[in-house]
């Protein structure tokens, strides 16, 4: 962080450039030197940028920049932009090198500063991605309404007596030529391509279609089932988006739980109205991968909703991490004072899922169970019940392992 007094020079004209810089508070002067005195150019405050021609190439300062008041700023180097620009979307960042480049060139035609040019990567690689992305992203808008998207579905259990209470619908894209292209490859070109919301109702379609057999066979074997589906963040206060799930699930909507990640939730500003909506249509709303954002306890009790998903980074290995059984007993004092249901997510051992139950979570999901499966085995489950695969592994590690549970370092 730089501190200027007022009237100091940050910069002066014909000094080497190395740096922008970013007004975080008072205010600056952009002044050019000239033979008859100094002109003023510009007047910038906080939030505003000066010196940027420095990410751009490595000609002297064009220009003096004084502080008006006291005034403090951070220093941002091409090193850092180069970060952003190689993390960023490929379609994103080929837009900012080709813009970056063009405006190089401008400059070298209008004032021949090509001795300064700083070297830029080779963008052909950003071009192959870019490219890729926007073919998944075209492909993905045709497939989405067909026969290549399907849904999976997962088990999630009462940790009491191994009953399936909740089924989590999980998108699936079987692209024809490139077989199965994983949620973590279309689910992300969706987002980036404004087709999340339709993913999520094209996913809310299938499990209706679903659900009344899925309620007969659970029914069978002891009582109802829900459903859970994945809301993109994004789509959350869209004008219109709740309503249309609400009209999909027509009167079945006490029977659908909407999972919303921590960290989308936070991200968006509307979270709270949009999920008093969902709830006043009937929906159920549970908070996603509860502990991997940076959600804090506080912000959660302000929403209305009506479960939180443990992540699973927390629940694996957690019979042998006294940590990760202490932050989960203080998630489900939380949960259970604010009277909401806990799930457990990412149960993998006969050992997580002792340890689990140990520390009072109602709920589990995970590989233990049962992977995401097609709609035809998932009726199996009931129909097998109690004698099926899942149910063996769940009484299995209830006879075989007694964990103690962790002290609970929640207080407020
Ligand atoms: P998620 O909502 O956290 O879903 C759970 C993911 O964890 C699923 O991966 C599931 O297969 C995996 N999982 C479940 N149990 C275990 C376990 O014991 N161990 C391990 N290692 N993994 C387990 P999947 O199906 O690949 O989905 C990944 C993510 O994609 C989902 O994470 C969700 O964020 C997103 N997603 C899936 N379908 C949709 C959808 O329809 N809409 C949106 N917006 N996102 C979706
Ligand atoms: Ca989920
Ligand atoms: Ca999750």
């Amino acid at each position: 962080m730089i501190q200027l007094e007022a009237r100091a020079y940050l910069v002066k004209q014909g000094d080497p450039a190395s740096s922008a810089f970013l007004v975080e508070s008072g205010c600056l002067e952009v002044l050019l030197e000239q033979p008859d005195g100094e002109q003023l150019i510009a007047v910038l405050g906080p939030g505003e940028i000066v010196g940027e021609m420095a990410l751009v190439d490595s000609s002297p300062r064009s220009a003096s920049v004084r502080a008006r008041v006291a005034s403090t700023l951070m220093p941002i180097t091409p090193g850092q932009i180069d970060n952003r620009l190689a993390n960023a979307d490929p379609v994103l960042r080929l837009l900012l090198e080709t813009v970056l480049t063009r405006f190089r060139a401008t400059l070298d035609q209008v004032g021949g500063r090509s001795a300064h040019v700083r070297a830029r990567p080779d963008t052909s690689a950003i071009k192959c991605a870019a490219l890729a992305q926007l073919a998944m992203a075209r492909e993905f808008a045709q497939a989405i309404d067909g026969e290549e998207i399907a849904v999976h579905y997962q088990p999630i259990v009462d940790l009491a007596d191994g009953r399936i209470v909740e089924l989590e619908a999980l998108a699936r894209w079987h692209h024809l030529t490139h077989g199965p292209i994983p949620p973590s490859m279309f689910v992300p070109v969706a987002e980036a391509n404004d087709l999340s919301a339709a993913l999520a109702a094209r996913v809310l379609r299938i499990v209706m279609r679903d659900l009344p057999l899925l309620t007969a066979a659970a029914e069978k074997s002891g009582g109802p089932v829900r459903v859970a589906i994945n809301i993109s963040g994004q789509d959350l206060g869209k004008p219109g988006f709740i309503e249309e799930l609400g009209a999909l699930a027509g009167p079945m909507t006490s029977s659908v739980t909407l999972e919303l990640t921590e960290t989308a939730l936070v991200r968006s500003p509307a979270a709270a109205s949009s999920l008093a909506a969902a709830r006043a249509l009937g929906f159920r709303v549970a908070v996603d991968d509860f502990g991997a954002g940076y959600a804090s306890y506080g912000y959660v009790q302000t929403l209305p909703v009506d479960g939180l998903k443990i992540d699973r980074s927390f629940v694996e290995g957690m019979s042998e991490s006294f940590t990760s059984r202490s932050i989960i007993a203080s998630m489900v004092q939380l949960s259970t004072a604010l009277n909401l249901e806990t799930v457990g997510e990412g149960i993998e051992t006969d050992g997580d899922l002792a340890a689990l139950r140990a520390s009072g979570c109602t709920l589990g999901q995970g590989y233990l169970f049962s992977r995401p499966v097609p709609f035809i085995d998932t009726l199996a489950f009931f129909a097998d019940w109690p004698s099926s695969k899942l149910f063996a592994s769940f009484s299995h590690a209830q006879a075989d392992h007694e964990i103690e549970s962790a002290p609970c370092f929640l207080t407020a």
